[in-house]
């Protein structure tokens, strides 16, 4: 399903350039407003229904029981203008919570009985988050969000595997997201880890192999040391970024300017979010 090619959005992929999120500097994209999503029918309503079915999440939990007669909660798009609509907007509302979040100066928005009580009705993130499992990265705390607000897909080096890419598709195809964003971060462990093991070819153990044979095609063989896993964080944002931008279903909705799909990545000294060109 992960196509080795690029879409249009992947041309920059190779650059080194690295900007700073809108916010923090000039934004580039020229991206337009996207019309809204169509109806799902198919393989969509299909992937929907699998991921989506709030009843089938809350079913084994062990928690209270449902009300049987509950009708069951739509999580499709409906129409908030409070929320941003295009890809330029979700930027720029991700760096300006992540300003908040530097400044200590967090707003903590949709976190009340108001909020909590709205989203049973229905959820419409504006950004959907791939980010690493680092417990020092929530997505929600470093962009200073709330309840309904990002959808995040973690997996080690966020690294993609089929229950990923369908984890993004879903956000994107069904939910109408108009902002993926790969995140990496600095000091990475899945990223030290893949680099250790090419470096002493020993296999690092169990599943962690797995994680490590996906971030190695992007380990830089041109710095050493700290240096190189450094790099390495920033390379491996665009391996991912642009694995996302070939996924064909996505890539159509980048060349519609209905999705932006970017690189980034957390620096926890400064805790400002960069993005990667
Ligand atoms: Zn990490």
């Amino acid at each position: 399903m992960i196509k080795s090619g690029r879409s249009p959005e992947g041309r920059g992929v190779g650059s080194a350039l690295v900007t700073t999120l809108p916010g923090d500097g000039p934004v580039t994209s020229t991206m337009s407003v996207p019309p809204p999503p169509p109806a799902p029918r198919g393989r969509r309503a299909l992937l929907r229904a699998a991921l989506g079915g709030t009843a089938a999440l809350g079913a084994g939990l062990g928690l209270a029981p449902a009300p049987t007669n509950a009708a069951p909660a739509p999580d499709r798009p409906r129409p908030d203008r409070s929320r941003p609509a295009t890809p330029e907007a979700a930027l720029r509302e991700l760096a300006h919570g992540n300003g908040r979040w530097r400044a200590e100066h967090q707003a903590h928005p949709h976190e009340t009985a108001t909020a909590r009580v709205a989203a049973v009705s229905g959820q419409h993130p504006f950004a959907l988050i791939l980010g690493c499992i680092d417990s020092r990265v929530p997505p929600e705390l470093i962009f200073d969000q709330g309840l309904g607000d990002l959808m995040t897909v973690r997996s080690a080096g966020e690294v993609l595997d089929e229950a990923v890419l369908g984890s993004v598709a879903y956000g994107v195809l069904e939910l109408g997201i108009p902002l993926v964003m790969v995140l990496g971060h600095q000091s990475c462990g899945a990223v030290a880890a893949a680099v250790r093991a090419e470096e002493s070819g020993e296999r690092p153990p169990a599943h962690i192999d797995y994680i490590a044979q996906r971030i190695r095609p992007a380990i830089d063989h041109g710095s050493t040391g700290a240096a190189r896993i450094d790099a390495t964080i920033t390379a491996n944002v665009r391996h991912v970024r642009g694995l996302l931008a070939a996924e064909p279903d996505l890539a159509a909705r980048v060349a519609a300017g209905r999705l932006a799909i970017v690189g980034a990545r957390y620096e926890l000294g400064s805790q400002r979010v960069r993005r990667v060109a």
